[in-house]
């Protein structure tokens, strides 16, 4: 195979692992991050790699009262402010909420989850990544008999897709996890899920990367990527300077729809907020938790990391910015500690928000641009960006270097509508 030389733009857990595999099989890359590699959505993510679960679009996702959308103690916050693409994005995004979409979109994904936990099990191996990585499963925990009825619905809907989901009562959850607290009502257990430390495993693959061979540029963002009538020529940096390539991948998260436009495509992305806050238990204390568990009634994740508990979830639609709501950071500590002892006493090591790449049917956009010979995207992922990285990076090294996919991802097409 001719060596390509590859500009993979964006060194999130997106464009790192597609440069890791296109460097592992020979390709010339050269991945620009405009900041530090992993600073972005991946930096703070909960961590959970969550194969088979269903995508943002859930029936009822918007379907609640206006006035709850404006809450900012809503798990789901639209701000009120004029943005008629928003507005357009939400109905479109609304549309897909169906139950229909939702079988579709679970079969779509759940070969790529199942070929994204592999893969991460046999990169963790293999190129022994120091990333905190468990392959224990996490806990759906329920304090209402809805939250668990709906639960135990997600878990019948990933049967069929070869995930063992198990319904637990509430004495079970207490003797795996003592700090689970009366209230809780009973649980889903799903066995397939790992966890990670989401910052860790992109800085140990950009490492390997590296010693493949791919070339990292940071602190330097890339203004535009040269074509020449149909065909792609390579990228200029915000500085000037211009490197050549045979193909761009551009990997770039919330900021997705920015490169796109010279070539006349829209890219829906919009960036979906979501708040972590990382708990340490005061000196001397125990671990607060040593399983992962999500809160089924707020979708709060709770992840036990190496040191620390981390609390992540809520989003908002408030545009592209990192502005941090206190309230919002306060509400993951109020989800947890109707759910978790010790949550209250805990002492708040770090807080953070980051940007989410959403799409209106909840799909991410992985392969070639139509029309456009060399340039490729892969963005989008909203919540499973951490959980669909590596299968994402190696369809992305499949496409550039051979030309199609050996997994079914005409789902991931970017022109699919919607
Ligand atoms: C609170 C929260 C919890 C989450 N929990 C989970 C979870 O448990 N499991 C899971 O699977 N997913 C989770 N996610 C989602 C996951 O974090 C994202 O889907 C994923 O990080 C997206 O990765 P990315 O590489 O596309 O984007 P990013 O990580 O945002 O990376 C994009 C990068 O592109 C760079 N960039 C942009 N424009 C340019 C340019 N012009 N030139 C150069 N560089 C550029 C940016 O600086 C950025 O570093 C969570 C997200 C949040 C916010």
């Amino acid at each position: 195979m001719a060596e390509r030389r590859v500009v993979v733009v964006g060194g999130g857990v997106i464009g790192v692992c597609c440069a890791y595999f296109l460097a592992k099989e020979g390709a010339d890359v050269i991945l620009v991050e405009r900041d530090e590699i992993g600073c972005g959505a991946s930096f703070g993510n909960a961590g959970t790699i969550a194969a088979g679960h269903p995508p943002l679009n859930k029936p009822g996702r918007i379907r609640r009262s206006i006035l709850d959308l404006l809450n900012p103690k809503s798990p789901l916050y639209i701000p009120l402010r004029w943005d008629p693409g928003l507005i357009r994005w939400l109905w479109t995004f609304r549309s897909f909420c169906t139950e229909q979409h939702l079988k579709a979109s679970m079969g779509a994904l759940a070969p790529l989850g199942h070929a994204s936990l592999e893969l991460f099990d046999s990169l963790v191996e293999s190129e022994g990544l120091d990333c905190n990585y468990e392959r224990a499963g996490y806990y759906e925990i329920c304090r209402t008999d809805k939250g668990l009825a709906e639960a135990v619905h997600d878990a019948a809907m990933m049967r069929p897709h070869g995930f063992h989901p198990r319904k637990m009562r509430f004495d079970e959850l207490r003797e795996v996890e003592p700090a689970i607290l009366d209230g809780v009502v009973g649980g889903v257990y799903f066995p397939e899920a790992a966890t990670c430390d989401p910052h860790r495993f992109v800085l140990e693959l950009a490492d390997r990367s590296v010693r493949l061979g791919a070339q990292i540029e940071t602190g330097r963002g890339v203004s535009e990527i040269l074509s020449s009538g149909r065909s792609i020529q390579g990228v200029r940096f915000e500085d000037g300077e211009v490197i050549e390539a045979d193909a761009v991948v551009l990997a770039t998260g919330s900021y997705s729809s920015v490169l796109t436009k010279k070539f006349g495509l829209h890219l829906p992305v919009r960036a979906g907020k979501g708040y972590h806050r990382d708990l340490e238990v005061a000196e001397g204390g125990e671990t607060l938790l040593s399983v992962a568990c999500v809160l089924a009634e707020t979708s709060v994740f709770c992840t036990p990391m190496r040191g620390f508990t981390r609390l992540a979830g809520t989003l908002e639609f408030s545009g592209v910015n990192h502005q941090m709501r206190p309230g919002r950071l306060k509400q993951l500590t109020a989800a947890a500690e109707v759910y978790l002892d010790g949550v209250r006493e805990a002492v708040i090591r770090s807080e953070w928000c980051g940007l989410r790449p959403c799409t209106p049917d909840g799909i991410p956009y992985v392969g070639p641009v139509p029309g456009q010979s060399g340039l490729f995207v892969a963005t989008g992922h909203a919540m499973l960006g951490l959980t669909l990285g590596p299968v994402t990076g190696k369809l992305i090294e499949e496409h550039v270097l051979r030309g199609g996919t050996s997994l079914p991802s005409e789902a991931l097409e970017i022109q699919r509508g919607g």
